[in-house]
């Protein structure tokens, strides 16, 4: 996009601004500044949005917030669903229960990781990292939007308003990452297509109020998809809100057969809430769904779509602004996250002098295959759940914790590119580009996973017999300038209690593992090796590119 910006002028300079200020926009700020780099985030929306939209987060996401300290409080702050566990298919709420979907797994991903699924609704989750950002004095301006963008060799040029006042400002960015979810202006600006199914239909949001105690009759519902043929399209589902009167509605809405959100009267919203109930005469009350607009009902966007371009130059999509991921299965927040934690720390430590730019390549090389395996398996999901079948589902261990990153910041063994994209995280062996396993470790008396040595640095483990390991990794940092933590799984270092160490991360007693900032294994010896300093810094340097 050329707005025609006269270069040499400029309001305000930034390392990075963030376009968005949703889940993934303030995550993408808060994984920078924990890392030492401020940003500005530009946010359309006057204040963070309450909408009830992701409320579960994936464990492989919570072990990122864990890692900056965060798990406790987002655990304090749970949804009030957090208790419920059941998704049922009914005629009715009142009515026949058509099955019970069960999808299991819970076991194995309990295996996996020291933390578990965080069950929060979006909108508490961006207030917890936005009261976070604040108390580290970021820059976030609601109510503000990018117009436009262009770049050249050393920046990229941005042109935002204030909507409010209508005020614009020339920013100039050494980054720019777009958290501009699924209508992306920066996806646009950038020109970038994306593939899959599409918008597969609309649907209403209906908030209301009312009394469901009796027809419960004690089930703890999570998420209940109606089948009946008198909604619309033959179904809606219903979910609790605040898991005592409040509840949202959802049915199927055409507009392109001119259906509009607009012509959705409170009585036609209360004849289908009754339908999907099966309580004739029940008493509802209709709330907005959003307190900023002026129709009731809302609407959103079933949409299975990912871009296969994540960067240009210096222009970044992370997010929905990726990949559009339907909500079946929870994945869609969690896989924005881990874009925002994969893109901070290689932002930072090039912003930080300790990584050449190309390192950023890696980026678009590692996410784009998990972005579009998201949308991919939340369609199998999908059909799953509606009961039009499903032929290739991944079990959800696999899809959170066994994915794969073929290529990138990593040295790659020699079989890792015909390897699956996702297996079971219980096949694998700390293969350079998977994530780094659990297993269980004692310091002193305190009991840690591995997962928690990882998240800011990049961590050698070495085995017991591996000290020249530990002795040259201290030589390579200081001669590339950068943090590099070291521990030695043993008796001199940390207590492999369950004696699994090395044959989960597949490495001999002199044997070795560099593991990445993000936790995914960037290499790997299994045994001693001749000159090991030159040999980790040889790794080191083709990782970080310098
Ligand atoms: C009903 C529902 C349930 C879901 N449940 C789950 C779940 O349980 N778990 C899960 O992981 N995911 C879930 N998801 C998906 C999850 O909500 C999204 O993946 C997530 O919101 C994506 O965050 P994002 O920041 O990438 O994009 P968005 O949340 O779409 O945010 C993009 C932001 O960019 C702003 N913006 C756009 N253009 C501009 C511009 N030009 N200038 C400034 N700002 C701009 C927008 O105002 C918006 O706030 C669910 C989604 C839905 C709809």
């Amino acid at each position: 996009m050329n707005t025609g910006i006269p270069h040499a002028t400029f309001d305000e300079t930034t390392p990075v601004l963030i376009v968005g200020g949703s889940l993934v926009g303030l995550s993408t700020a808060l994984f920078l500044r924990w890392r030492g780099i401020p940003s500005l985030v530009v946010e359309r929306h006057p204040a963070p949005a309450r909408l009830p939209r992701a409320r579960a987060i994936n464990p492989r996401t919570m072990e990122l917030f864990r890692a900056l300290d965060l798990e406790s409080t987002i655990r304090a702050a749970s949804s009030p669903i957090s208790g419920n566990n059941e998704i049922l298919r009914v005629e009715s709420l009142a009515g026949r229960e058509i099955e019970r979907l069960v999808e299991g797994g819970a076991d194995d991903l309990k295996a996996a990781s020291p933390t578990s699924w965080g069950s929060i609704d979006q909108d508490q989750l961006e207030v917890i990292l936005l009261t976070r950002l604040q108390s580290m004095g970021a820059d976030i301006r609601f109510n503000t939007e990018l117009l436009s963008l262009e770049q050249d060799e050393q920046g990229v040029f941005a042109l935002i308003r204030e909507r409010a006042s209508g005020n614009t400002q020339q920013v100039r960015a050494n980054y720019l990452v777009g958290a501009d979810g699924n209508h992306s202006t920066v996806r646009d600006a950038l020109g970038f297509s994306r593939l899959g199914p599409g918008t597969i239909s609309h649907a209403t949001n209906i908030i209301f109020e009312a009394d469901l105690g009796e027809v419960l009759r004690g089930r703890r519902i999570m998420l209940c998809y109606i089948s009946n043929p008198l909604l619309p399209d033959g179904q809606g589902f219903l979910m609790p809100i605040d898991n005592k009167r409040r509840w949202m509605f959802s049915s199927s809405l055409h507009p392109e057969r001119g259906e509009r959100r607009e012509d959705l009267t409170d009585e036609c919203c209360i004849e289908q809430i009754r339908i999907a109930v099966g309580v004739p005469d029940l008493e509802i009350k209709i709330l907005p769904a959003y307190p900023w607009d002026t129709v009731k009902v809302g609407m959103w966007e079933l949409t299975a779509l990912y871009a296969e371009q994540y960067q240009r130059g210096r222009v970044f999509l992370a997010g929905d602004a990726a990949h559009a991921i339907l909500p079946t299965g929870a994945l869609g927040a969690s896989t924005g996250i881990q874009d925002a934690f994969n893109l901070a720390w290689k932002m930072a430590l090039i912003l930080k002098g300790q990584a050449a730019p190309s390192l950023l390549a890696s980026y678009e090389e590692e996410r784009c295959p998990v972005g579009k395996l998201m949308v991919k398996q939340t369609m199998q999901r999908f059909f799953y759940r509606t009961g039009s079948g499903s032929s290739s589902l991944i079990d959800d261990a696999s899809l959170i914790f066994g994915y794969r990153y073929q290529r990138g910041a990593i040295v790659a063994e020699l079989d890792s590119a015909e390897a699956p994209l996702a297996q079971h995280p219980s096949t694998l062996s700390g293969e350079p580009g998977t994530r780094a396993p659990h297993i269980v470790l004692q310091r002193a008396r305190e009991r840690l996973s591995t997962i928690d040595l990882f998240g800011r640095n990049f961590v050698l483990l070495a085995g017991e017999e591996g000290t020249p390991w530990m002795t040259a990794a201290g030589t390579v940092a200081n001669r590339l300038g950068i943090a590099l933590d070291v521990w030695q799984i043993g008796p001199e270092g940390l207590c492999d209690v369950e004696g699994r160490w090395y044959t989960t991360y597949g490495v001999s007693t002199t044997g070795t593992t560099l593991v990445r900032p993000d936790g995914f294994v960037a290499w790997r010896s299994s045994e001693l090796r001749e000159q090991p300093e030159q040999v980790l810094l040889d790794v080191l340097t083709r990782i970080l590119g310098k």
